[in-house]
């Protein structure tokens, strides 16, 4: 018997508890969140209360040094491709030309001082793949391309989720590809003529008379 009474007040204590637990809630909900950030004492208790958010006029705040969305500092970018090959999901597409040596003061230096020989006619990023695991960030040597503090970067249009950070246009890089592809023809032409002098020079060279051999 006794039993039984122990189990009712079991019963009855635990339901309490639920009880507690739902109207704590239900009261917190009543607060708003605030505009607490990252170095705000309440920044964790901003997950207080309301459940969902009344989004987008109520925001939790991002760290200012939170990893988000991708940028690249294009005129920072030497195409080196690392990035392209780290990426686990190859949402990065590159496409390189490589800089007449003419061109080499006009394409310019990094902010560290290192040469460009590379433009970078195309540096695609799809962001609605990516997945922020940072390897594509951690391999580029020069640091262009580093994750943001932007978290919210939702499009109506798929096809706006395509980030284009290239540093020529689709002329530009025309343009480009035929001045290195004529100068890579002259380069060749100037390389087979050459060849061709010194098959003619080996040709009129007097030739050494063979040893005989003793059998003969
Ligand atoms: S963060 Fe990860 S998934 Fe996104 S582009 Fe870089 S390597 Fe790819
Ligand atoms: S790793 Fe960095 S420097 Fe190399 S192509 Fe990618 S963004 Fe450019």
């Amino acid at each position: 018997m006794s039993e039984y009474f122990r189990n009712i007040k079991t019963g009855a204590v635990t339901i309490a508890t639920g009880l507690g637990i739902t109207l704590k809630h239900f009261f917190n909900a009543v607060h708003r969140k605030g505009d607490a950030g990252v170095d705000d004492v309440d920044y964790f208790r901003q997950v207080d209360g309301l459940v969902t958010l009344q989004y987008p006029r109520e925001v939790i705040p991002t760290p200012k040094n939170g990893r988000y969305r991708l940028y690249n500092a294009i005129e920072d970018c030497i195409g080196c491709g690392q990035c392209e090959r780290a990426c686990p999901i190859s949402c990065i597409t590159i496409e390189t030309i490589k800089v007449a040596q003419d061109d080499m003061a006009l394409c310019g230096k990094t902010s560290d001082g290192q040469q460009k020989k590379f433009w970078v006619p195309v540096f695609d990023i799809d962001v609605a793949k990516c997945m922020t695991c940072g390897m594509c960030t951690t391999v580029c040597p020069t640091e262009c391309l580093v994750h943001t503090p932007v978290s919210d970067f939702s499009e109506f249009d798929r096809s706006n989720m395509l980030y284009h950070f290239g540093n020529l246009t689709r002329l530009e890089a025309e343009s480009k590809r035929n001045k290195l592809a004529e100068i890579q023809a002259k380069a060749q032409a100037e390389k087979e003529r050459k060849a061709a002098e010194a098959a003619v020079a080996a040709a009129q060279a007097p030739t050494q008379e063979e040893p005989k051999s003793d059998g003969e």
